[in-house]
């Protein structure tokens, strides 16, 4: 069985999209072919295969589709992505070397671009829930995430402390060349990625032995956030300069985080406002009352005016979501009445409605009536 795109690309199931991206990188520099020239078929071969590998997996559709049905039936089936790029492949070959370190330098366009000058590092997205209440009124909290940091035992050279890391002379430390290229069109001048540093504008002697050679690390933050009255779900957080670190001197990214809104057992938001339900007796629909009833502040008092219907919705100033931009400001509470009607009756609550009913002329199941008869002919039979 082929190996699969995982194992190609050197990395393991979880592997964020970040990690994919590096992996791949790193797998394409390899096999560049002009760190190749003893062995340029295969280094060809394994470059193509990375890059199958890495369409895949930098795709989510795709990565799902692939995890889902595995290596041999996603390029049987769902892999036309996949097979079609291949095709693709094989008519750039056609072109003979320079055809294929176009398509090289296509890939790399971003990555060589990146050397050029100080550049803004990564942003990161956290997704967090939190409750109805937190949404509401706000909360300062901690959460936890992962990012790469400077390697804390090489600072960022990616040498062993102790060893020799230069500035790669070939490239001057732009990890970039330039190239004259002599094509059907004529000759042409492009950059590519340095040949001897492979892009890093460093020559290592021993690589760190703690990074191996990519002077970061993956750590674990606890960052401190403060999440405003007032946000909805779906609501999105920027906490700047807590995302990855800037390529070449340059700006942390910054962290993003989405908040999702847990559902309450009461309340639903609608807006700025806050729905919620209540239950009232018939009697208390009939002849009024006042009840108890939740808000986000507490129990509050509601006055049920007499004669009130089911479906009927009162409205509590004030008690509903605080404005985002305004927090002084809040939403109403609308609450619905439904009226409810007894399931189990009393035999005195029976004889009164049957009373009820009689004297609002009304056709009711008699019930009461038949059981009494059958009583009386019970006790008739026991006496
Ligand atoms: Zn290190
Ligand atoms: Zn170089």
């Amino acid at each position: 069985m082929a190996r699969d795109y995982y194992d190609i690309l050197g990395v393991d199931r979880n592997a964020s999209q970040d990690e994919i991206k590096k992996a791949f990188r790193k797998k394409a520099r390899q096999y560049h072919p002009d760190v190749n020239k003893d062995n340029p078929k295969e280094a060809e071969e394994k470059f193509k295969e990375a890059n199958e590998a890495y369409e895949v997996l930098s795709d989510e559709t795709k990565k799902a589709q692939y995890d889902q049905f595995g290596h041999d039936a996603f390029k049987q089936g769902g892999g036309a992505g996949a097979g079609g790029f291949q095709g693709g492949f094989g008519g750039f070959s056609g072109f003979g070397g320079g055809g294929f370190d176009n398509i090289f330098d296509m890939f790399f366009g971003g990555g060589a671009s990146a050397q050029q000058g100080p550049q803004k590092g990564n942003d990161l997205r956290e997704d967090i829930d939190i409750s109805f209440e937190d949404a509401a009124f706000g909360k300062s909290m901690d959460i936890e995430i992962h990012r790469h940091e400077e390697c804390d035992h090489c600072h960022g050279t990616g040498g062993e402390p102790g060893t020799k890391v230069d500035t790669c002379p070939n490239c001057n430390g732009s990890g970039q060349e330039a190239v004259i290229q002599n094509t059907p069109f004529g000759r042409m001048q492009s950059v590519r990625t340095c040949s001897r540093c492979h892009g890093s504008g460093k020559i290592i002697e021993k690589p760190c032995s703690k990074c191996r050679d990519t002077g970061e690390m993956l750590v674990k933050r606890k960052i401190a956030i403060k999440i405003p009255p007032g946000v909805d779900n779906g609501s999105r957080l920027r906490v700047a300069n807590e995302g990855e670190p800037g390529i070449l001197g340059g700006p942390k990214g910054d962290l993003y985080v989405y908040i999702y809104v847990r559902q309450h057992k009461e309340f639903e938001r609608s807006g700025n406002d806050v729905v919620s339900r209540v239950n009232i007796s018939f009697a208390q629909a009939a002849l009024g009352a006042t009840i108890q009833v939740n808000t986000l502040d507490g129990k509050v008092e509601l006055k049920i005016p007499e004669g009130t219907q089911t479906g009927t919705t009162f409205r509590v100033k004030g008690k509903g979501i605080p404005y985002l931009r305004n927090p002084n400001q809040r939403g109403d509470q609308h609450i619905v009445a439904t009226v409810q009607t007894p399931k189990k009756l009393t035999d005195t609550q029976r004889e009164l409605l049957l009373r009820f009913a009689s004297e609002s002329d009304e056709d009711v199941n008699n019930l009461q009536v038949s059981k009494s008869l059958f009583e009386k002919i019970k006790d008739c039979l026991t006496r």
